[in-house]
C-alpha cells in the first residue's frame, strides 16, 4: 500500500479513500489510516458506539455530527457542465437522510488548493501522481474529536474521462454523478463497504450507472445522521 500523504496536526486526524478501476485494484490504495502521534495535550473519551460503516474514532463515530447540512464548494477548476451531475449526486444522499444532509454550490472566487482549511470542496485535477494513475478519485476527510472539520475531493481529471446523462458516448468513461456520490459518502464520514450492494464499494467500473443507493447505505446513514 502506498502512503498518499501524512498529516499530523496535533489532534486532527486525516484519512485518505481513493476508489479506483477493479483491474489495478492491487494497486489502489483505500482507506489508509495513518498511524498518528497523540500529543499530549489530546484529550481522549472512549465510546462503543456501533460503526454502521462509518469512520470510527476511540469507538465514536466520526462524523459532523448535527452540523448539517454541509457545505461543500464546486471549485472553479470544475467544469461547469459537469455541476448538475454533482448536485444530483448531493440530492441523492438527501433523500436518503430524508433533508439536506449536503448543500453544494460552485463559488468560482475560491481560490484555496486542497488542504486543511474547514473549507470543503471538490478540485478537478489536471495532474495526478503517476504511480496512482489507476485511482479515479481521492476524498480527504480531516477530524478532531471525532467531529469531522474538513473534506476535499479530487477528481483524476488527468487520467480518466466522464460521461453525464444524455451523453452519447461513454465508451472508456466513468459516470461521474455515481463517482461524487461515493465521494460524497466519504464526505460525510462512510467507510468503503464490501460484498453488499452499496454505492460505497470501492470500484466503480466505467460505463456503469452507480446511483442508486442501497439497503445498507440507508441504514448506515440512519445510524448517524
Ligand atoms: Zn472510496
Amino acid at each position: 500500500m502506498k502512503v498518499l500523504i501524512t498529516f499530523d496536526l496535533k489532534s486532527t486526524r486525516i484519512l485518505l479513500f481513493a476508489i479506483g478501476i477493479g483491474l489495478l485494484s492491487l494497486l489502489v490504495s483505500c482507506g489508509n489510516n495513518f498511524g498518528l502521534k497523540i500529543g499530549d495535550q489530546d484529550v481522549y473519551a472512549f465510546g462503543s458506539e456501533e460503526p454502521c460503516n462509518f469512520i470510527t474514532s476511540n469507538g465514536f463515530r466520526v462524523s459532523w455530527k448535527s452540523d448539517p447540512p454541509v457545505n461543500i464548494i464546486i471549485t472553479s477548476s470544475v467544469p461547469s457542465e459537469y455541476d448538475s451531475e454533482i448536485l444530483k449526486a448531493a440530492d441523492i444522499w438527501n433523500s436518503v437522510k430524508g433533508q439536506q444532509l449536503v448543500h453544494i454550490y460552485r463559488d468560482n472566487s475560491f481560490k484555496n488548493d486542497p488542504g486543511y482549511d474547514k473549507v470543503n470542496a471538490i478540485y478537478w485535477m489536471p495532474d495526478w501522481d503517476t504511480d496512482l494513475s489507476n485511482q479515479q478519485a481521492r476524498t480527504s476527510v480531516r477530524w478532531d474529536s471525532s467531529k469531522l472539520q474538513d473534506a476535499d475531493i479530487r477528481i483524476n481529471a488527468k487520467n480518466f474521462t466522464f460521461f453525464k446523462e444524455g451523453d452519447e458516448s461513454t465508451a472508456g468513461k466513468v459516470h461521474l454523478q455515481s463517482l461524487v456520490l461515493h465521494e460524497l459518502g466519504h464526505a460525510v464520514g462512510l467507510v468503503h463497504i464490501e460484498e453488499t450492494a452499496s454505492v460505497m464499494q470501492a470500484y466503480l467500473k466505467s460505463q456503469t450507472i452507480r446511483n442508486k443507493p442501497g439497503a445498507v447505505d440507508t441504514s448506515s446513514l440512519s445510524c448517524e445522521y
